[in-house]
Formats: structure tokens, C-alpha cells, sequence
């Protein structure tokens, strides 16, 4: 009744995730960024590229003998992460979803 629904958004200067306490950007963050960025990988790069100098810099502040390396944490799984279509180079026209057959056969 009335819960609240708590985001997953970082808590400043820490960077820790305001729901579920872990390093921002956790993994539902990180899922809710992909839907968001979906298609616009670039903005997505560019957007946690301000949050990631903006936390390192508060982070520096907090802890200046030990500064995380949160170009891994902010960027490199946003860089890796598949946006589930993958266009392959050549662009063979049709696209099945991966997995797609696994589950029809799964279910048959
Ligand atoms: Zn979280």
C-alpha cells in the first residue's frame, strides 16, 4: 500500500544506486539505460561519458588515494553491450532474433 517505487539512480557524491545499493550504474540501471539509449548507442556513450567525469571528479574528493576505474564501470559495457539487433557487416537483409528458435523448440 503506497510503497514507493525507489529508482535506480545514483546517490551523490557516493555514486551507489539510491535502490539497491550497488556501484551506479548497477545492473538494472544499466538495463533501463539500454531501453532508453535504444538505437542511440552514441547518446548513451556521451550521456555516461558527463556522469563519468562528474563522478570522478566527486569521487576524487571523497577518496583521493583511490579513484575506481570507472571507465570500465560507466562505459565499457555500455560499448560491448548488444542492442539485440547486431547489424552485420554485408547486412543480410533478414534478422532472426538470437534464441528465437531455442524458445519455439523449447515450447513445442
Ligand atoms: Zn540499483
Amino acid at each position: 500500500m503506497g510503497r514507493r517505487v525507489i529508482p535506480h539512480v545514483p546517490i551523490r557524491p557516493l555514486w551507489r544506486c539510491r535502490n539497491c545499493g550497488a556501484e551506479w550504474p548497477c545492473q538494472p540501471a544499466r538495463l533501463s539505460l539500454l531501453v532508453e539509449y535504444r538505437g542511440n548507442r552514441t547518446g548513451l556513450l556521451l550521456y555516461l561519458g558527463g556522469l563519468m567525469a562528474e563522478a570522478r571528479e566527486q569521487l576524487a574528493q571523497l577518496n583521493p588515494d583511490h579513484v575506481p576505474d570507472l571507465h570500465h564501470r560507466f562505459i565499457a559495457w555500455a560499448r560491448s553491450a548488444t542492442d539485440g539487433v547486431t547489424p552485420r557487416s554485408g547486412g543480410a537483409g533478414r534478422s532472426r532474433p538470437e534464441g528465437a528458435l531455442t524458445v519455439i523448440r523449447f515450447c513445442a
